[in-house]
């Protein structure tokens, strides 16, 4: 779970069996830089980790939480925009001048936790990122940790410092089942807006479509899937499968939840509710008696 920045403390070199002396050889050798008091970096260290720790602390939040998403090849969904470094200060520079930049200075909840490595891990990242991301990106963030990592609740929580009542209720409305960060926040949304949402719903005898209201199945297409032409048969498979059992299914694009959703939430709503006069009618003994067919 660890991954190499290219910046490290000398205590951490030291415990990666670095003598003094090779220390001081790196130095001269210009292998290792001086980034700020204690720290020093390869020459091809993560630009973004530099600037952090050169500003006094560690990248933390969205910033480490895409470091983690390049570095460790898992599937983490970090929300698009977000783009300044995001840096949790040392409590030691608590008064000392922030240098100008395109920083966000983030602090997650509780007590200031000691900065001892360049990059938070996962769930220091996850309590600052939860004082700077929407509810609905933070759950959606940590639904993919919970599904693409070995990480879990319990675990993250034991790591993040003081897990504040805030943080608890979102934790409250994550799902591991969750597939795409488009998926989650489907879900979050159509929750909000009052639906029943049965979440990764059995279609066939092993397969699962994303969610489901009433009778219509909704599939989110995550930015990366769907590209290759195996997925787009296995996708009308599905259909013409999903149809022999009556199912209704509408497929939603990432930039359609993103960015489009109150058109899309009409269209759902649309559907829905024709559903239900379709369920009534089907329901009708009258009608079912009067039916010629
Ligand atoms: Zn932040």
């Amino acid at each position: 779970m660890t991954s190499d920045s290219g910046v490290y403390t000398l205590k951490k070199l030291a415990a990666m069996g670095w003598s003094p002396d090779d220390i001081k050889r790196g130095r001269q050798s210009e292998t290792l830089i001086p980034v700020a008091r204690g720290w020093v970096r390869s020459a091809t260290a993560d630009p973004r980790v530099v600037a952090a720790v050169k500003a006094g602390g560690a990248l933390s939040c969205v910033g480490a939480l895409r470091f983690h998403q390049a570095h460790d090849s898992s599937g983490i969904w970090v929300p698009p925009g977000h783009n300044e470094t995001h840096v949790r200060r040392s409590k030691h520079m608590k008064g000392k001048p922030r240098p100008s930049g395109p920083f966000r200075w983030c602090q997650g909840y509780g007590q200031p936790l000691p900065v001892v490595t360049a990059v938070d891990s996962i769930p220091l990242a996850l309590n600052c990122a939860a004082r700077c991301l929407t509810p609905e990106e933070w759950i959606a963030t940590v639904d993919s940790v919970l599904s693409t990592t070995e990480w879990t609740i319990p675990d993250i929580q034991a790591e993040m410092g003081r897990v504040a009542k805030a943080v608890t209720g979102m934790f409250a409305r994550c799902d591991d089942r969750s597939q795409s960060g488009t998926e989650s926040i489907a879900r979050l949304r159509l929750i909000a807006a009052g639906f029943e949402v049965q979440v990764q719903p059995d279609i066939g005898t092993h397969e699962h479509a994303d969610l489901r209201v009433g009778a219509l199945l909704i599939e989110c297409d995550g930015r990366a899937y769907h590209s290759d032409a195996e997925a787009f048969r296995n996708d009308r498979r599905r259909d013409r499968m999903t149809m022999i059992d009556r199912w209704m299914t509408m497929r939603l694009t990432y930039d359609d939840v993103l960015y489009n959703w109150e058109e899309v939430l009409e269209d759902i709503r649309a559907v829905t509710r024709s559903d239900r006069h379709r369920i009534r009618r089907d329901n009708d003994p009258r009608r079912r008696e009067n039916s010629s067919i």
